[in-house]
């Protein structure tokens, strides 16, 4: 492999995996945050807990944003797959 090449596949492997975290944050950052959540939908603040604004499920799953173990979480329901805020 000539130099250039190996230049351009590193360069190119940097550029992807940038562009990929910039998409999950920008992801990330759509979603409103659960103050803002309830906010916009009173109604899915329930005495059990945050409810889906799509479907009304209860039942919610965290999502980290590049692992499961990631500071930054989502939070989608598991019934119909919505994202629904961040944290
Ligand atoms: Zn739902």
């Amino acid at each position: 492999m000539s130099q250039e090449m190996f230049w351009l596949i590193f360069i190119g492997i940097w550029v992807i995996a940038i562009a990929n975290i910039m998409f999950r944050l920008l992801r990330f950052y759509s979603l409103p945050s659960l103050k803002t959540y309830i906010r916009n939908h009173p109604d899915c603040k329930t005495q059990s807990g945050i409810a889906c604004c799509h479907c009304g499920s209860k039942s919610i799953r965290l999502w980290g944003l590049t692992s499961p173990e990631s500071i930054l979480k989502i939070f989608l329901c598991n019934h119909c797959g919505s994202r629904l805020y961040r944290n």
